[in-house]
């Protein structure tokens, strides 16, 4: 899967174009210069982001002179590797540039911005203009056996040579090519492993299946078997094996090092027929890449992930990437409208009832059909919120066989309790503790309890769910308790909707503390006794827990 578009622009005057191109490609992201213009994500130099995109791999559409790009990139370009696609468009949108990544596909790229924006780009690929298409790109599908030799060849097309086509390329029928029967070069599709020959342009078609009965020194059977059969490895479509084996880690790891998706079949799946077989293995044909691309299902994934407290530069780049992978999205409908950008077809099942074993399992019933799934909890995801709900609902007597065939995974966020500790300053320095002040799950008495021994202790603490409509009475009875053991001066934060756009920070003291200044969207931090507060420069308050006690 190619990483969606980055789209780069410098000011106001190129967000309209640039939310146009994002309905193009819904998933791309927007950077804007920080100060100047605001986008989906802040930048704060061109060069360097720019630069850091080009080597991540990110295809780069720059609202700007290509001019700019090209010095910005300069640096570079020098060393020739795998090059993303990078255009310059015109900020109003009237002309589209590709520049780099000719083998990254930027010329379709290109085509595709300028029919969105109704204008031309302007390809200058020689062999693109004459024959209508990149023969050294070919579709998804197919893969080009030797690139070096594949240059030469077109440019013997441009000098006049013609070709015929000898396989199956359902992409060249649109393309105008100099076709002749009796031409002296020639496109081969085949799966055949061949030494490259300067009349022949050799195109594999990934139509080839490994069916695998057991996971041992997988790699080295693969290529023996390709050798043998003199199968061209980059043919290969996708690794397959049992369902039996689907929790197998090296089956993972193999497919991962060939670079092809891994799937499980099941006894009653008809296959295609063999071409090759060794002692673990067998080699299948498959009619066609889409064919081969069909066979099997996938491992299903759930990701229970935590979004942070909101703002999109506190959510960690693996649960960014889950959520951009995931298939169906599971949550409160306020978390799954924060996971934003999602694409159209990623299914949302957002739901407001507080079953939150019931969504445990769908989740699974999902991922256990071999599809990938997120369940969205805010903050972290361990802390008052979906992944103990999850494991609770996998070990329970009765959860279906393979629901454990499921890749479970448990994706961390920024929990409430450090976001506020941080935009505040550092009230959790030393030994804290995190209680839930809602009586839903556990009797109140236990809340009582831990909390006269939270307050014995000297641990600062933090209250979520401290209050709500149906809980009216326990903040108050809560503060009680807690000022048995600590004098009113002790230093209270509230933090309300931290990391979102009414984010509202409070610094007061304990004997100040009344429960109408708490909300269920409020966490609430009691310092411990050594919690200091000292005035900042920009006029508000700084809180800390020192590190050490006073030796006495
Ligand atoms: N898993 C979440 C907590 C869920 S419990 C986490 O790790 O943050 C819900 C409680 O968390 C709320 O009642 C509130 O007390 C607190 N909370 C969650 N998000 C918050 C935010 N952005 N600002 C302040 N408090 C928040």
């Amino acid at each position: 899967m190619t990483s969606s578009p980055a789209i780069v622009i410098l000011g106001p005057s190129a967000l309209a174009t640039a939310r146009r191109m994002q309905t193009l490609y819904p998933q791309a992201v927007i950077h804007g210069l920080r100060g100047r213009v605001e986008a989906d994500q802040a930048y704060e130099d061109f060069g360097d982001t720019l630069r850091s995109l080009y080597r991540s791999g990110t295809p780069i559409i720059a609202l700007c002179a290509a001019g700019i790009v090209i010095r910005s990139l300069a640096p570079l370009l020098a060393s020739k590797g795998a090059e993303p696609p990078v255009l310059a468009v015109a900020e109003d949108g009237s002309a589209v540039v590709p520049l780099l990544g000719g083998l990254g596909g930027v010329n379709r790229m290109a085509r595709e911005i300028a029919t969105a924006l109704d204008t031309r780009a302007a390809i200058t690929t020689s062999g693109e203009l004459r024959f209508g298409t990149c023969l050294l790109d070919p579709p998804s599908g197919y893969a080009l056996a030797d690139l070096e030799q594949g240059k030469r060849f077109v440019s013997d097309l441009l000098g006049g040579e013609s070709l015929r086509i000898d396989g199956t390329a359902p992409w060249l029928n649109d393309a105008s090519l100099p076709l002749a029967e009796d031409a002296g070069r020639t496109v081969r599709i085949t799966t055949e492993q061949r030494p490259t020959q300067p009349d022949e342009l050799l195109i594999h078609p990934r139509t080839l299946l490994v069916l695998v009965d057991k996971a041992d020194d997988l790699a080295a059977a693969i290529r023996q078997a390709f050798e043998q059969s003199r199968l061209a490895p980059k043919s290969l479509a996708a690794l397959l094996a049992p369902q039996a084996l689907i929790s197998d880690k090296r089956l993972a790891q193999v497919a991962s090092e060939l670079a092809v998706p891994l799937r499980f079949v099941r006894a009653d799946d008809g296959l295609p027929p063999r071409v090759h077989r060794s002692e673990n293995l067998q080699v299948l044909q498959a009619d066609s890449p889409e064919a081969a691309q069909s066979m099997g299902r996938p491992r299903g994934r759930l990701s229970v992930i935590g979004l942070g407290p909101g703002a999109a530069e506190h959510m960690t780049p693996a649960v960014r990437r889950a959520l951009d992978e995931a298939e169906d999205l599971l949550g409160y409908e306020t978390y799954v409208k924060m996971a934003e950008p999602l694409r159209p077809e990623q299914v949302r099942h957002c739901s407001d009832n507080r079953e939150e074993l019931q969504r445990a399992r769908h989740a699974f019933e999902l991922a256990a059909s071999g599809r990938r799934v997120v369940v969205i909890s805010s903050g972290d995801p361990g802390v008052f919120a979906m992944a103990a709900a999850v494991l609770e609902a996998l070990e329970e007597a009765g959860a279906p066989i393979d629901w454990n065939s499921v890749e479970l995974e448990i994706l961390p966020g920024v929990s409430a309790a450090l976001a506020t500790a941080a935009k505040v300053g550092a009230p959790l320095g030393h030994d804290f503790c995190l209680i839930s002040l809602s009586d839903n799950l556990k009797p109140w008495a236990v809340i009582e309890n831990r909390l006269d021994h939270a307050g014995a202790a000297d641990l600062a603490m933090a209250f979520y769910n401290p209050i709500s409509k149906a809980r009216p009475w326990q903040l108050g009875r809560a503060l009680e308790i807690v000022r048995q053991h600590r004098t009113p001066d002790t230093v209270v934060v509230l933090g309300r909707d931290i990391g979102r756009p009414a984010e509202a920070l409070r610094v007061l003291d304990l004997g100040e503390l009344t429960p109408d200044m708490v909300d269920m969207r409020t966490l609430v931090i009691i310092g411990s006794s050594q919690t200091r507060r000292f005035p900042r420069g920009d006029g508000g308050e700084w809180v800390y827990t020192p590190r050490s006690y006073p030796q006495s």
